[in-house]
């Protein structure tokens, strides 16, 4: 059996506090020896330079960096050529997606779906990449069903997908079926679960609206519940995500994607107590 692996993202900084924030960030979580840490990149390019400058800083620290590529708003050529500089520049593993294009951004591009960018990347560069794609234990919210969902998810893993990481979920058994489930249509890569620590309540709801993840009515009304008080949300989040984490590694679970946010604090408190 292989090995289990964790991981973390982070996403590019904007300003040169928020670099210097990641790079004591990055300096805290590096001790943790994760297998490597992916870069988002906002869609249609937004963060191409930054994504490249973090994940090359990231690289020089000895660590494996992944950066994340969405195809939405791209054409062929222009993935051709970010291809080519992370090629040029010693970058094996890579974060394929769709992405979403901002609204009253642009045109759709020359792809419409993630299994597009996985044929492409595998056409241009052949084995260079490990490519990750993503997976939605509770359906992505545009899918018109979940099987059609998940046979979209098995698309894209047999255009070359070495391995997923999900959405973040709070609901173990959706995972799992959802693994199952994918399974049983032949899907054999690594599905890593992508953790979400809890820190802040209203952040936590907007992105999950936004993702179709679903945070169970009992976490919701506890955490609202202690409105303006961030250590008690820090310390019921710890116990919820940690119990979460306990119950996947348990069920021998490839691995852990932590979704960082580019703190350290909370994803260390979760890894200490799992005692990793
Ligand atoms: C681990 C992870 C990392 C992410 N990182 C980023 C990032 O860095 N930047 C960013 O912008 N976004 C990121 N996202 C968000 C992601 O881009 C969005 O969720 C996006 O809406 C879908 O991307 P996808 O690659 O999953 O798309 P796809 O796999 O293309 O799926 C999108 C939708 O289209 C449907 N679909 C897929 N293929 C077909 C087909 N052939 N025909 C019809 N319908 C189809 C699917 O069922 C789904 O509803 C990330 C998400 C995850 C889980």
């Amino acid at each position: 059996m292989q090995e289990r692996y964790f991981s973390f993202e982070f996403f590019p900084p904007k300003t040169a506090e928020g670099t210097e924030k990641l790079r004591n960030t990055r300096a805290q979580l590096a001790t943790l020896r994760p297998k490597y840490i992916s870069v988002t990149f906002g869609a249609g390019g937004t963060t191409q330079q930054g994504t490249l400058d973090t994940v090359l800083e990231i690289q020089r620290e000895g660590i494996e960096a992944a950066p994340h590529l969405s195809c939405v708003g791209s054409t062929r050529e222009g993935i051709r050529q970010i291809l080519a500089t992370y090629k040029d520049n010693g970058i094996r593993h890579i974060v394929a997606l769709r992405g979403d294009m901002p609204s009253g951004m642009g045109e759709i591009g020359e792809f419409r779906y993630a299994n597009e960018l996985v044929e492409f990347i595998r056409a241009e560069t052949g084995d260079w990449f490990h490519i990750e794609v993503a997976a939605y234990p509770e359906y992505h919210p545009q899918a018109k069903s979940p099987r059609h969902d998940l046979e979209n998810f098995v698309r894209k893993v047999n255009a070359g997908a070495d391995s997923a990481i999900t959405q973040y979920f709070f609901n173990p058994d959706a995972y799992f079926r959802f693994v199952d489930d994918a399974r049983a249509l032949g899907v054999e890569v690594p599905i890593v679960p992508g953790i979400m620590p809890i820190t802040n309540y209203s952040q936590l709801m907007r992105f999950s609206e936004m993702c179709g993840a679903e945070v169970p009515r009992w976490v919701a009304k506890r955490l609202e519940g202690f409105g303006d008080d961030r250590e008690s949300i820090r310390a019921f989040g710890l116990d919820v995500v940690t119990a979460l984490c306990e119950r996947l590694l348990s069920a021998g679970v490839p691995g852990l994607h932590f979704y960082t946010l580019n703190a350290a604090g909370a994803t260390k408190a979760i890894w200490q107590r799992l005692k990793l």
